[in-house]
């Protein structure tokens, strides 16, 4: 990019140091900066309606002539009302301006306007107050609405960016290989900035936007790329295909489609010389640790040793429970390395670990954190993996002989998000669920409903099921959990005082929540009175009911995610989501709850309900932010930025080329100091 583009926006016409620190509130700091404050909105003066068939109390654009001002009228002290009667032949109307002579002074009588502002009045008589307008025969017929702060005006910016504008011009710049603006149709950048601030229709308005997205997706998709393969090389763990019929016959199911396919992807990706890196998605119970555990077991059998390191203590025990059942069988140890292990246990299993005693090892956090030595680490499997930041990720791969890698995703993320947040992963998608799955039923309803509820979920444990009921800690704050626990033992003492109730929280320790939730297991608890920590992944067959109190406090995925908590087994399962604040939204969602049981569509729902800055509830996904791509819409760039990527970076992995300067420049720059070596 060009120096000059860097310089402060003070270089511009207008612009002095006073305002410049308005614009600084702003996050704009250089001309460049200011090129980039893209319009939030615009003002479309081509889109005019008849005065007739205006609707009231809505934001219209007429198109007409003053046909007389009248004076200016004192209604009290220091305000002045301005009126102006205009027409277009279909119906008067009266504009109405307060206190600003400034505006209505530009107003001839006779002249023709183009007006945009909000219509009040009645069918009979319309008014428009205090409206926006051009001058019928201005060329900028689309004008731009930025976001602003206090003390900048709409007119300021807009002069600005036009100075800024005028400034590119003579410092013109094209980050993107002609060839590549080619391939994808692209206009320039330069077109871009003009029409993307003042189009001069909404064709070029889209096609300057379209080229904006593009550049901002393929910087993010290169700069995912260079932060991933900065420490990418060959692996030293390339396999040999070996026989998975051993694993499939000792299992007590028939694998699914989708899981035989996973399972085969991950066995070619490990015969080769660069490290696998593959995604398995499935929604909830599709099954995806038996997925894993054949790429585990085709490790060991290749004589290196799996990680496999889950986000909380309760979901790596079962893990470790699942896999001991899977594997001991064939005579491959797994073993559980967590943070509740006192030092002596820990030293020796480290021991074990180091030895290659273990093929498999499941554990939390803790194999990241601590320097955990392995004797031959060829995989490392990561479950829930939005838990985890970009970082975290690259800090496992680092461990061993540059390991493969495989991540299961708890959420079905919708395949816009996924390409994002995984770059240049492969995807193994689990599509079907195993043989014999009910859909939960679900309901939403009231607290008035609650007692019918309970009712309800007494019928089911006497049945000899068990039951889950959530209330929301987001938190686990104090008073949250205090609340949790003043409700279960309001539970234990009237509605469920003939059954057996545990409770779960987030202040538990990894001990007590184990204990809790073993118990659950083995069925010495009827209920399970929890908070979300019951959350991920947590697998009970028996468990063929659920409870959400306060379910308008959680995400559709979320609250999806939950539900699959129940339904893992041969019995018909229900949700009941319980909610009082029974807004429009909170309907829509429940709604697409109770109709279908698809992830995917659901989180499809969710991505555009609440947008993807908050899809994890948290930023925890690293990702930077977007300024012009919508994750939700812009699937068809995304898809066509991630080929350009892939194409670039096989050639010119690190960017090095001058040809690609611009774009390293560029993904910098997204990603800021994350990318600065
Ligand atoms: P998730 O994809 O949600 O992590 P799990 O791996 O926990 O799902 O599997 C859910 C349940 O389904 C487990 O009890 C598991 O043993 C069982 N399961 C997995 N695969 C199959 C299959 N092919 N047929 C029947 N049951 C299966
Ligand atoms: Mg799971």
């Amino acid at each position: 990019m060009p120096k000059e583009l860097e310089k402060s926006v003070t270089y511009l016409k207008g612009v002095g140091p006073k305002r410049a620190e308005l614009y600084n509130k702003l996050g704009i700091n250089s001309v460049y900066d200011l090129l980039n404050h893209f319009p939030r909105d615009y003002i479309d003066y081509t889109a005019t309606v008849d005065i007739k068939s205006c609707p009231l109390n809505e934001s219209c654009t007429v198109r007409g002539r003053v046909v007389k001002k009248l004076a200016p009228a004192m209604i009290r002290k220091g305000l002045t009302v301005y009126k102006a009667v205009f027409t277009d032949d279909t119906a008067d109307l009266t504009i109405v301006i307060y206190n600003s002579s400034f505006a209505f002074d530009k107003l001839q009588t006779g002249g023709e306007y183009i007006l945009h502002g909000r219509i009040t009045g009645n069918m009979i008589r319309k008014e428009i107050n205090s409206p926006v307008f051009i001058p019928a025969d201005s060329n900028d017929k689309i004008q731009p609405v930025y976001s602003l702060t206090e003390g900048l005006t709409q007119p300021q910016v807009r002069q600005a960016v036009k100075n800024a504008l005028a400034y590119f011009d003579k410092n013109i710049y094209e980050p993107l290989p002609k060839r590549i603006m080619k391939q994808n149709r692209l206009c320039s950048l330069d077109f871009a900035y003009e029409n993307i601030h003042f189009p001069q229709d909404t064709h070029s308005r889209d096609i300057a936007k379209r080229r904006l997205v593009f550049d901002e997706l393929l910087s993010l998709q290169l700069g995912m790329h260079m932060l991933r393969s900065k420490n990418r090389s060959r692996t030293g763990c390339v396999m040999h295909p070996v026989s998975l019929e051993e694993f499939y016959n000792s299992l007590p199911f028939e694998l699914t489609g989708g899981q035989k396919s996973a399972i085969e992807d991950c066995a070619r990706d490990m015969c080769r010389e660069y490290p696998m890196n593959r995604l398995i998605q499935g929604d909830v119970g599709s099954g995806k640790t038996a997925a894993a555990a054949g790429a585990a077991y085709f490790a060991a059998l290749n004589g290196y040793q799996t990680a496999l390191m889950a986000p909380t203590e309760i979901l790596s025990v079962q893990h470790y429970e699942t896999l001991t059942g899977f594997f001991s069988p064939l005579g491959i140890k797994v073993c559980l390395l967590t943070g509740s292990l006192d030092t002596k246990q820990k030293k020796e299993l480290k021991e074990h670990i180091a030895s290659g005693e273990y093929q498999v090892i499941v554990g939390t956090h803790a194999l990241v954190q601590q320097s955990t030595e392995f004797h031959n680490l060829g995989l490392v499997i990561t479950d829930e993996q939005h838990r985890f930041g970009v970082e975290q990720r690259a800090m496992l791969a680092a461990k061993g002989e540059n390991p493969h890698r495989l991540v299961m995703s708890a959420t079905p993320i919708p395949r816009t998000l996924a390409l994002m947040i995984y770059g240049d992963l492969d995807l193994s998608v689990l599509k079907e669920l195993p043989k014999g799955r009910q859909p939960v039923e679900t309901y939403a309803v009231t607290g008035k409903l609650r007692q019918r509820a309970f009712g309800f979920v007494k019928e089911r444990l006497d049945e000899g099921r068990q039951g889950y009921i959530v209330c929301p800690a987001i938190e686990e704050s104090d008073l949250e959990v205090q609340n949790v626990t003043n409700y279960a033992q309001k539970l234990s003492e009237e509605d469920f005082s003939d059954y057996r109730i545990g409770l779960l929280h987030g202040r538990l320790s990894p001990a007590e929540k184990d204990a809790v939730m073993q118990s659950f297991k083995n069925g010495e608890l009827d209920l399970l009175v929890s908070t979300t920590v019951v959350e991920v992944g947590v697998d009970v067959p028996n468990a063929a009911v659920m409870v959400i109190e306060n379910s308008d406090r959680f995400g559709l995925s979320q609250l999806h995610q939950l539900r699959g908590r129940v339904g893992r087994g041969k019995y018909k399962s229900y949700c009941i989501l319980i909610t009082d604040n029974v807004t429009d939204e909170v309907r829509k969602r429940l709604r697409i709850l109770s109709s279908t049981s698809d992830g995917f569509r659901i989180s499809e729902e969710d991505l555009k309900l609440r947008g993807p800055g908050d899809f994890f509830g948290s930023r925890q996904h690293g990702l930077p932010k977007l300024k012009i791509a919508d994750m939700s819409e812009d699937t068809d760039i995304l898809l066509q930025a991630q080929k350009t990527a892939r194409l670039i970076t096989q050639t010119d992995p690190q960017l090095k080329e001058p040809e690609n300067k611009g774009l390293r420049d560029a993904a910098r720059r997204l990603f800021e100091q994350k990318l600065s070596d």
